[in-house]
Formats: C-alpha cells, sequence, structure tokens
C-alpha cells in the first residue's frame, strides 16, 4: 500500500471514530476519561489547560469538547466562550464538567455556549451516554450508514449519492469531500481542515486543489440550476448549509 493509500485509509477509520478532546488538568480524571472513552470506541486527545485546548482545536478538529470549569490560567467557562466566538468552531458540541453544582452555575455554563453541563462526581458510564446523546443530536450522521442532508442522501455502503432523488455521479475526492461535509453539517471549514481530515495529515496538496474538487463536487451537485448547498465563507473556507449566502 503507498503512503498515500494509507493515509487516506487511516482518514477513512478516523472520521467513523468520533473524536473526543478531553480539555483537564487532573491526570488522574484524564486517565479515567481516556479509558472509558476509548472502549467506548472514541478517538481521544487531551489539552491540560484553556490554551493548550485552544490551539488543539485548530490543529484538529474534534467532534466534541469535553471541557473541565476549573482550569489552570483559563477557566473552562473562558475556553467555552472563545470557541463560540470563532467561525469555526461556533457549532463546535461542547459538554462541560465541572465540581460546582449549584443551579447559578449550570445556567452560566450554558450560557456560555455548552451543550450540556455534567456535574463531578460523575459515572463514566453516564458521562459517555451523554456524550452520545449530545453527538446524536448535533451529528446524527456518526451513528448512521446513510447520511442526509437537505434533498441530498449518500448511501456510504453502496457508494451511492442522490439529490432530489436522482443519481448523482462523483469521483473519490468528491465522495470524500461531501462526506466530510455531510458529517458536520453547517459547520464551516478551512482549506487546511479540509485538506488534513479529507487528503490525510501527511498527503502534500496544495490549497488550491480544494477549490477545484469543490468546484466539481458543486457541478455534480448542483446539475440543472438546483440550489447550491455549498456556501463559500470568505477568508474562512466551505460549509455544507441551506443558509443562502
Ligand atoms: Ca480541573
Amino acid at each position: 500500500m503507498t503512503a498515500q493509500a494509507a493515509a487516506r485509509r487511516d482518514v477513512q477509520t478516523s472520521s467513523v471514530k468520533p473524536h473526543v478532546l478531553i480539555v483537564e488538568d487532573e491526570t488522574a480524571l484524564v486517565e479515567l476519561l481516556r479509558y472509558n472513552l476509548e472502549q467506548s470506541g472514541f478517538r481521544v486527545s487531551v489539552a491540560h489547560d484553556g490554551e493548550e485546548a485552544l490551539t488543539l482545536v485548530q490543529e484538529d478538529m474534534p467532534d466534541l469538547v469535553l471541557l473541565d470549569w476549573m482550569l489552570p490560567l483559563m477557566s473552562g467557562i473562558e475556553v467555552c466562550r472563545q470557541l463560540r466566538r470563532q467561525t469555526l468552531t461556533a457549532n463546535l458540541p461542547i459538554i462541560m464538567l465541572t465540581a460546582r453544582s449549584e443551579e447559578g452555575d449550570r445556567v452560566r455554563g450554558l450560557d456560555a455556549g455548552a451543550d450540556d453541563y455534567v456535574p463531578k462526581p460523575f459515572s463514566p458510564t453516564e458521562l459517555v451516554a451523554r456524550i452520545r446523546a449530545v453527538l446524536r443530536r448535533i451529528r446524527p450522521a456518526l451513528a448512521d450508514e446513510a447520511l442526509s442532508y437537505s434533498d441530498i442522501v449518500m448511501d456510504l455502503v453502496a457508494h451511492r449519492v442522490t439529490r432530489g432523488g436522482k443519481p448523482v455521479h462523483l469521483g473519490p475526492t468528491e465522495f470524500r469531500l461531501l462526506r466530510h461535509f455531510m458529517e458536520h453539517p453547517g459547520r464551516v471549514f478551512s482549506r487546511e481542515q479540509l485538506l488534513d481530515s479529507v487528503w490525510g495529515k501527511d498527503v502534500y496538496v496544495e490549497a488550491r486543489t480544494v477549490d477545484v474538487h469543490i468546484r466539481r463536487l458543486r457541478i455534480a451537485l448542483n446539475g440543472d440550476q438546483r440550489a447550491d448547498l455549498i456556501r463559500t465563507v470568505r477568508a474562512a473556507g466551505y460549509a455544507l448549509d441551506v443558509t443562502p449566502g
């Protein structure tokens, strides 16, 4: 197998395993979480403080962030606010962990943009269930063999795509691109993020190659003047999105 094929295979494998970023400074808890999440089929990465979390998110976008409230240097609440303010992470699922359990804290956590809030101590089993619930709500694609968005249906087993019931013919790269978008509908990806996720980190491809494949994907999907579902976000990248603009 060539390095390129190996990189592609890794991309496909990793796109099936949901990726959770744990942001927590207590090593024992990190290891407990890592063990339980890996056993439950998640890919795990770890940041020990808020700054590291913000950097890691840019380098390797997770599907969900498990964010402790009490962190050194920058609080979890502040990390959550910063993630929500940035276009690329505005819709990233976030579950806050905290030893604080007063109702007012819960409200503050949700106000800062967290999708769920889990008080410590918690059972790992319950936490995994909460993670799955948030992912199902936000990314139903992670559990399914077929993806659908608007009038596009993607059969991942048969490798067939239809739009409005009519077949859409895609090359392998366009197929992977569309799959990536359909797994994260509404989320904006930069060209670099698309290169990493769709082509693979070890494959050298110029950023403008992304534009070429986006154009092909648009032509294949839009055919007879159907609405363009791929949104170009100036200076940021691309998203699969029904919202015009
Ligand atoms: Ca902590």
